[in-house]
């Protein structure tokens, strides 16, 4: 009888390709960016998390006429699924805890700027005043405890939307029985459980002047989220002067604080891509103040003038470069 189930738990693996060392693996294009889902299991469990973060993307997506971000923007007034409701939760934690430096309303930021449409341009101040006056994620508080919701701004999730997919993608696997996993939505790398062989995952940091060059490396077993923001990923340059697409809510301007990029870990992929933004807007001074006072997020900062950072808890991580250690 023992033998029996031996070979029918082999068959069934066997039956649905269940993956013992090698990962099933897709790529893909969806939220603006490519996408590898390498999964430890079947190929109906890649296909699935492929479905989850296309199903996400076409609901959150700025752009897409038919998403409800979409008919929100547009409308003025939507009434949220389950999802939108849950991110937008999220990010309003997120824009809380920085101070607004994340702020889901940025959107008739990022058109003035005309990131939205490729068509970058550095706007009029009367387009930029125009815009700000339409920006506060304050004027969504008191909205949020209602799924039928209203508001006289333009919401984008572009600085969390990859994060929580990544988030949701993993949390499917995980239903559906898979241990290991990797995830890489356009850099936001999202990993499950250890590798099979028992080697450690390799995550680079990008070289900010080289980004097809990796400048550090983390390596780490078991399950994590590490999300980068960094100027060169989107930008423009427009009279001799770059200007890149993550904006300061507060001065309608691209961030100016000194840092080419940030590196957040921690294990929820939302949280993960909503810090790792809004720590890029606030700079090494006010990030690590943050990172002081919580026990939820580490994070590596990359400096404009070359300097490497890493909280104590990414310390130990980083591989592959000199750097210095932010203590608490
Ligand atoms: P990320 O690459 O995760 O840092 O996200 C950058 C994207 O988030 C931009 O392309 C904008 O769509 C949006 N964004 C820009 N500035 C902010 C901000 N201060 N808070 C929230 N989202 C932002
Ligand atoms: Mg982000």
């Amino acid at each position: 009888m023992k033998k029996l189930c031996a070979i029918s738990l082999l068959l069934v693996c066997l039956l649905c390709g269940c993956a013992g060392s090698a990962p099933v693996e897709r790529d893909i294009f969806a939220m603006d960016t490519l996408m590898l889902i390498r999964v430890w299991g079947c190929e109906d469990d890649a296909s699935a998390a492929v479905s989850e973060i296309n199903r996400l993307d076409a609901l959150l997506s700025v752009t897409n006429e038919n998403s409800e971000i979409f008919a929100l923007n547009r409308d003025g007034e939507a009434e949220l699924s389950a999802d939108t409701y849950d991110l937008l939760v999220k990010a309003i934690a997120v824009s809380r805890r920085t101070d607004g430096a994340f702020d889901p309303t940025v959107y008739p930021l990022v058109v003035a700027w005309g990131f939205t449409k490729d068509e970058q341009h550095v706007p009029t101040q009367e387009a930029l005043d125009a815009a700000r006056s339409l920006v506060g994620y304050e004027r969504l508080e008191s909205d949020l405890d209602v799924t039928y919701f209203s508001i006289d701004g333009k919401l984008d999730f572009g600085g969390i939307a990859k994060g929580y997919a990544a988030q949701k993608a993993i949390d499917l696997l995980q239903s559906r029985g898979v241990e290991t996993a990797f995830l890489s939505l356009g850099g936001n790398v999202q990993t499950l459980g250890s590798k099979p062989d028992g080697e450690k995952w390799i995550v680079g940091i990008a070289d900010p002047n080289t980004p097809s060059q990796a400048i550090a490396c983390l390596r780490f077993t078991g399950s994590l989220a590490l999300v980068t923001s960094g100027g060169y990923q989107r930008y423009f340059d427009e009279n001799g002067v770059r200007y890149h697409h993550i904006l300061d809510p507060k001065t309608g301007y691209p961030a100016d604080s000194g840092l080419a990029s940030v590196t957040v870990l921690a294990h929820d992929g939302a949280l993960a891509d909503g810090l790792s933004t809004a720590l890029f807007v606030m700079g090494m001074e006010k990030a690590t103040a943050l990172w002081r006072e919580s026990d939820d997020f580490e994070a590596v900062f990359l400096t404009e003038d070359g300097g490497i950072f890493a909280t104590e808890g990414a310390a130990p991580l980083l591989t592959d470069c000199d750097f210095t250690v932010v203590e608490r």
